[in-house]
């Protein structure tokens, strides 16, 4: 046994519904994972309770405290974490240019790497992540450290080299030689990562990442679709994330850049793409057929997106998806904060925003989603995404969780899912008092 830990938390149960573990033993094996969830009445439930005290493994949950799954941040830009809350006013092609790319490639610089990961990983976990799927930079080097980071905070971490070999679309200090270049990088990067994560205690992911479909050539993509098949690993890139983007798609190529992106062979069940505010139903077809996962990044969206993304018409369209931060196109390392947004969102695509037009007509009608909907993006959406048993609290499961105190107002009973609510609405950093993956205390 690696850790027992007693009292009462939430997983989800479905898209729409939570499951309330009233006053329960999960018991976490050495290997990690959940054994089993008993509660007071099972047979083993006294036996194991003296075993994890006399080992001095139990962790007893106040009152006031939960549990819940660790979060899973399927899109978040490592290197832009010095930027979180900056320029958020700029245009995306100021942003990028002033912005991002002299920011990215100060980390040629290990040793600035090593400062900024150390920080962010840290971060990350207080807020309760317990994986995030990064993209990196284009220095192997500073990928593998962001990957030491990871391991060295207690974070599961799925890492891409980032790819961006097209000269006419990266600024030249920014920018891998060729596509040959951009294939090598990445291979490097996969196998350095692999001799890492012999010592590593959290195994390491690489990820293939194309930065999005502008910034590549159609040989790099092939190049790289081709290192995802043989490594079997999983790819990450953008997606019809704005006007812009959808529109260099539609000229260059005169297609969608979904399609782009499946006929170089970058879209299968391994593949997350981030945004997709801008997916039509053809495109969801592709996405639901190959199994693709749309990260969604709700604070992002207002930003860049260029449109709200309709969360229950694409689940409705059986899309898997999961929620990201993406720093710093979103200004908040919290979960908590996107889980917020994506409620808030829905809401205003239900409602409509401009109020010249007839209230009749102005929004999307069925589009609000709930606490509990947004709860299932964070978690199970996110595991779905990287295809790993985690986000649910289920024996067989690794245990990835976080503890939360919640204060009860003395002026008002509140019920389970009123309590689980406002956990959703009301955590602060503060709040997570404890973070554990594979039932290692990270935080
Ligand atoms: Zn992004």
């Amino acid at each position: 046994m690696r850790l027992a830990i007693k009292g009462s938390g939430y997983t989800s149960a479905s898209k729409t519904e939570i499951e309330f573990l009233n006053q329960v033993l999960i018991v976490v094996n050495d290997q990690g994972k959940i054994e089993k969830i008993i509660n007071q009445h099972d047979d083993d439930y006294a036996s194991l309770l003296q075993l994890a005290k006399s080992q001095n493994k139990l962790v007893e949950l106040s009152e006031n405290q939960y549990f819940l799954p660790g979060f899973i941040d399927t899109h978040i830009h490592a290197p832009q974490w010095p930027n979180a809350g900056l320029a958020l006013d700029k245009p995306l092609n100021e942003w990028l240019n002033e912005y991002t790319f002299p920011l990215e490639a100060k980390y040629q610089d290990l040793s600035f790497s090593e400062k900024v990961y150390d920080n962010l990983t840290k971060n990350l976990v207080d807020f309760g992540t317990t994986t995030a799927v990064y993209f990196g930079t284009i220095y192997p080097e500073s990928n593998l450290v962001l990957a030491k980071m990871c391991n060295k905070n207690r974070q599961r971490g799925l890492i891409g080299q980032v790819a961006m070999d097209d000269p006419d679309m990266n600024p030249e200090y920014y920018l891998d030689k060729s596509a040959a270049d951009s294939i090598a990088k990445t291979k490097r990067f996969i196998d350095e990562l692999k001799q890492q994560n012999q010592t590593n205690v959290i195994k390491q992911t690489p990820v293939i990442t194309p930065r999005f479909l502008p910034s590549c050539s159609l040989e790099a993509l092939r190049g790289l679709a081709n290192l995802a098949n043989q490594y079997d690993l999983p790819i990450q890139s953008h997606c019809s994330e704005s006007n812009w983007e959808n529109g260099y798609a539609l000229e260059k190529y005169g297609k969608r850049d979904a399609t782009v992106l499946d006929e170089c062979g970058l879209m299968n069940n391994r593949s997350i793409m981030a945004h997709g505010t801008l997916l039509n139903d053809s495109d969801l077809n592709l996405f639901e057929t190959n199994g693709v996962t749309v990260s969604h990044c709700p604070i992002s969206n207002v930003y860049f997106g260029d449109g709200i993304l309709p969360v229950k018409r694409i689940l409705n369209h059986h899309v898997n998806l999961g929620l990201g931060t993406d720093i710093s196109g979103g200004f908040s390392p919290s979960m908590y904060d996107n889980v917020k947004q994506s409620i808030l969102s829905s809401q205003q695509l239900q409602s409509g925003v401009d109020t010249r037009i007839d209230a009749q007509k102005r929004g999307v009608p069925d589009s609000r989603i709930t606490a509990k909907t947004a709860f299932y993006l964070a978690t199970v959406g996110g595991a779905k995404a990287i295809n790993l048993p985690t986000g649910e609290l289920k024996p067989g499961y690794l245990a990835d969780l976080q503890i939360v105190e919640n204060q009860p107002k003395p002026f008002q009973p509140a019920t389970s899912d009123d309590i689980f609510e406002n956990l959703m609405y009301a955590t602060t950093q503060n709040d997570i008092k404890a973070v554990y993956v594979e039932g290692l205390q990270a935080k």
